[in-house]
């Protein structure tokens, strides 16, 4: 590999000016300054650019997503090729504001907004199917969420998870940390191995964002 200055490779050059195709309108910067102020954890920009490539490949006419903050990547996610979504979330405030994004953007009609823990509503979709879920909420229930919503997946549909490094800390020596943040390490670890040994999808993390763990459904 080609090296630029002293430990300084075109790789690492290339990843850090990694050249995303993202633009924002007004209301999207807002939303984006909205949640950087207020600690939302909306996905990051490379994930995103991902996210929507996979969108734009795959063209999927319904998305789940579960996790929905203030509506940021349904909205991003809706706007890439009409794609209807339906998302959900269990806390009050961002459920509120959400809703009032959606409005904002006039998509109340593209974006089906549910207030409800996700583990508590597959009765309302049993009867729906999407072409591609998107799990973006509490990193201890990934496996719960998987094993729930799987069974509404098209054939050939993707499951997307973000956050599978758990902002760095999976995979690094978490023994400083508290327990409940090693109690979610373990439990994120245990989710890739769980994705990795699913033979029905074929899957793989990607060091991309905080990591993003893409799983095809094989039938
Ligand atoms: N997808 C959003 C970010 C979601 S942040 C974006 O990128 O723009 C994660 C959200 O999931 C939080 O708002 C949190 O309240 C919600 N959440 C966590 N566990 C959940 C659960 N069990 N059911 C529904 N929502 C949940
Ligand atoms: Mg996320």
């Amino acid at each position: 590999m080609a090296v630029i200055k002293k430990n300084v490779t075109v790789m690492e050059i290339a990843k850090k000016n990694s050249p995303l195709n993202l633009k924002w309108d007004a209301k999207e910067q807002q939303l984006k300054a909205y949640a950087q102020t207020n600690h939302v954890p909306i996905i990051l920009d490379e994930g995103l650019a991902f996210l929507e490539t996979l969108i734009r490949l795959h063209k999927p006419k319904k998305i789940l997503e579960i996790g929905t903050a203030i509506g940021y990547s349904a909205i991003r996610m809706h706007r890439v090729c009409g794609s209807h979504i339906t998302t959900i979330e269990r806390d009050a405030d961002m459920f509120h504001l959400a809703t009032l994004n959606i409005q904002n953007f006039g998509y109340e009609k593209n974006i089906k907004l549910i207030f409800k823990d996700a583990l508590e509503c597959y009765e309302t979709l049993k009867n729906e199917t999407f072409d591609m879920i998107f799990i973006d909420a509490a990193k201890a229930q990934y496996t719960k969420f998987f094993n729930l919503y799987a069974p509404l997946l098209s054939s050939g549909g993707l499951i997307i998870c973000d956050n599978m490094f758990f902002h760095g800390l999976v995979e690094e020596d978490s023994s400083n940390y508290s327990r409940s943040v090693r109690g979610l390490v373990r439990k994120l670890s245990s989710f890739h191995n769980f994705l990795l040994e699913n033979e029905k999808y074929t899957t793989s993390i990607f060091n991309i964002g905080d990591g993003m763990a893409v799983s095809i459904k094989k039938d």
